[in-house]
């Protein structure tokens, strides 16, 4: 059973250890204190990440000289070497030596508490881009992959990984058109500039504030917001004002159509579609589906009205309860608009059920989490993680704390160095970062990946532990189980490793945790008062998830809307209207609540340029971990046998196997969209059991 995935046994042995010296237990890690740790002070400073050259910020630049040197070799012998598996092999190797920089680079140039240590990555980031930018287009290099692909003997014969990922790898080529003729493939390349030239005009635009003339704001509100000279500054949606009118002024200012945004999203849909057009495909969301487990933009819209047709009673009601509490507070203007959900579902959350997070926190400290993680995937997988010390130079700041994570029987799988603590100029983001993905070395070695997990946490202090709120509790389990999936993949290549699959399945490892981080048979096991000892009562674990699904229903159907709408903006071109009408159809038909006049919430819509047409992806990938915990883990969390059977049908291929037959593998049937669909609505539904112990 295990052989599979060992990759024909090669490294069997090789690095086969239960516990180092090296490895403290993994709780201890996160509540020693940093001056209590031995930090050790004595040799020569290493390299970021263990990388010779990275000791000082120069380091970068040959680093990535480094790498373009290899590149043009791998790209010399790549082109000589004829069609077959080492092609794969090579071009592999190519953008592990690129990616090793880049990916390194990508996370330093905007969490490295140093100046100088940001700049030169950003230097590297952007000649590795050059670079890869150049490679897309050389048409010697494409001609070595189009020989194997056209070979259909030779295709057969190769194995599925190796053939997806020969085929990924010509899918990257053809949007810059390479397989066109020259003056198509000149329009192609004008139109990728021009493209992300837009994106980035458009996202920076996502995130400016209106103003207004300081006159026009009914006097009351007006110290409510930013005041610069005669105007009034608003920057956000301020949703969680208690005050209404501020919550519509806010809501009216911010989201007023700006003509240039405006023009850079109508261009940016427009370039997309004509790329798409060019280089093949009937509408850019075709193209972007490629390879996902929807696959068809036709998938993903059957999936998003079957879904809004099966919430839609259950949203109207969530309406009506929210509606109910504005007119209790504010009966002479109840009627329900778009700026009201947040604020009141939040108001009727705290007076059903006291989930006052620091009645929660002393039973999450960061160390009883970290051990709980460790716990579960031990006992699912035969995982631990334990802390090691990292050597001089190899962390950024000195609390980055460096984990193994280790397999009972095979030994080391990687490493996950966590950024966990709040820290000046550090990005505000919950995030996985790839640093190195797991490849096979062409001396059966394989490359053991590394990730950073950034989170955002309080530090600790001489007598306080940090300590967790129960949604921080929940991300810390959701990003683990990204990181998971980098530890736990074997693929042979590093293009498609862990996380690097298509982006409606990437985040089912991820969801699938916080399905666990809400069981109390999995709660139970960690979650201890930092003082008492005392567990955390069951009682107060059922509420936290029952307050979860109060008004959940409105709250999903927000989600249809905006998927909807990136699924029309990306479909068939010329659009049918504006942008704002479509944004106004689409309200109606997929939330329910009317659009404001003289608003244009998709100039805001800042996701349209990183998930374009994939905004699908978090429902779908919501659907998928629904539907795993409910038949694998949902009766017992702690199943070996499940957790073997996921490492084994989904973890351990990153994207190097087709998605939905990783669902299959997993679920031991192939779920229809019907399957989601139910799924999705019935996580909806109150426990029973909760509902009776509560009345009790
Ligand atoms: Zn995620």
């Amino acid at each position: 059973m295990l052989c599979a995935r060992r990759l024909g046994g090669l490294r069997a042995g090789l690095r086969v250890r239960r516990v180092s010296t090296r490895w403290s237990p993994v709780g201890a890690a996160f509540t020693v204190q940093p001056q209590g740790r031995r930090l050790d002070w004595s040799g020569e400073r290493g390299g970021l990440f263990g990388v010779p050259e990275l000791s000082a910020p120069e380091g970068f630049r040959v680093a990535q000289e480094k790498a373009l040197r290899k590149t043009e070799q791998l790209v010399r012998r790549v082109c000589a070497t004829p069609p077959g598996p080492r092609t794969v092999l090579i071009f592999d190797e190519l953008s592990d030596s690129l990616c090793r920089v880049a990916d390194l680079a990508d996370f330093v140039k905007i969490a490295h508490p140093e100046v100088a240590f940001r700049e030169a990555a950003e230097e590297a980031c952007r000649s590795i881009g050059t670079m890869v930018e150049k490679l897309n287009t050389n048409v010697e290099l494409y001609q070595s992959l189009q020989r194997l692909l056209a070979d259909k003997k030779l295709v057969e014969s190769l194995d599925p990984e190796t053939r997806r990922v020969a085929e990924l790898f010509m899918f990257d080529f053809e949007i810059s058109g390479i397989h066109l003729d020259r003056e198509k493939r000149k329009r192609a390349v004008d139109l990728n500039v021009k493209i992300l030239d837009l994106s980035s005009a458009f996202l920076m635009g996502t995130h400016l504030p209106n103003t207004i003339e300081k006159r026009l704001l009914p006097e009351r509100i007006r110290h409510h917001f930013e005041l610069a000279g005669d105007h009034a500054v608003v920057d956000s949606l301020r949703a969680e004002a208690p005050d209404d009118l501020v919550r519509e002024a806010a809501y009216k200012i911010f989201l007023y159509p700006n003509a240039g945004q405006l023009k850079r999203l109508e261009e940016l849909l427009s370039s997309r579609d004509l790329l798409a057009k060019l280089v093949g495909y009937p509408t850019y969301s075709h193209r972007a589906l490629q390879g996902t487990i929807a696959q068809s933009p036709e998938t993903v819209m059957e999936f998003l009205e079957k879904l809004s047709d099966k919430l839609s009673e259950r949203t109207m009601k969530d309406f009506e309860m929210i509606r109910g509490m504005k007119m209790k507070l504010n009966p002479q203007n109840s009627e329900l608009m778009p700026w009201d959900p947040p604020y009141y579902s939040g108001l009727i959350r705290a007076e059903r059920f006291n989930i006052e997070p620091s009645l929660y926190c002393p039973f999450f400290s960061l160390g009883a989490c970290m051990e709980g993680l460790s716990l579960l995937f031990n006992r699912l997988l035969g995982v631990s993680l334990y802390g090691e010390q990292p050597t001089k130079g190899e962390v950024w700041s000195e609390d980055v704390r460096k984990l193994a994570v280790v397999h009972e029987s095979e030994g080391l799988l990687g490493y996950i160095y966590c950024d966990f603590f709040q820290r000046a100029d550090k990005p505000h983001q919950d995030c996985h970062f790839t640093i190195r993905g797991g490849r096979l070395k062409e001396d059966g070695d394989y490359q053991l990946p590394m990730v950073v997990l950034m989170l955002n946490l309080p530090h600790s202090s001489r007598n306080l532990p940090t300590l967790l709120t129960p949604g921080m509790m929940e991300n810390l389990f959701h990003e683990m189980g990204h990181a998971m999936h980098s530890m736990l993949g074997r693929t042979r290549y590093q293009h498609v490793t862990g996380t690097r699959c298509p982006t409606d399945f990437a985040e089912v490892p991820s969801i699938l945790m916080e399905y666990f981080a809400s069981d109390y048979r999995v709660v139970h096991q960690f979650a201890r008062h930092y003082q008492t000892g005392q567990s955390l009562p069951r009682n107060m674990v059922s509420r936290l998830c029952e307050s979860k699904k109060v008004c959940a229903a409105a709250d999903m159907q927000l989600q249809v809307f905006y998927a909807a709408l990136d699924q029309i903006y990306h479909g068939k071109h010329p659009l049918r209207s504006s942008t704002t009408d479509i944004l106004r159809d689409t309200q109606e038909r997929f939330y329910g609540l009317p659009y404001v006049p003289n608003t244009a919430w998709q100039l805001r819509f800042s996701h349209l340029v990183g998930y374009g047409a994939k905004y699908y992806s978090y429902l779908m990938s919501r659907a998928v971990a629904s539907m795993v915990w409910r038949e694998c883990f949902r009766q017992d969390p702690f199943n070996r046998a499940a957790g073997e059977r996921y490492r084994r049908e989904m973890l351990a291929h990153g994207g190097g196997r087709e998605p939905m037959l990783m669902v299959q593998g997993m679920l031991q049937k192939r779920p229809s969209i019907d399957d989601f669909v139910n799924t999705l609505v019935s996580d909806l539904d109150l426990d029973f059991e909760t509902f009776l112990m509560d009345s009790t």
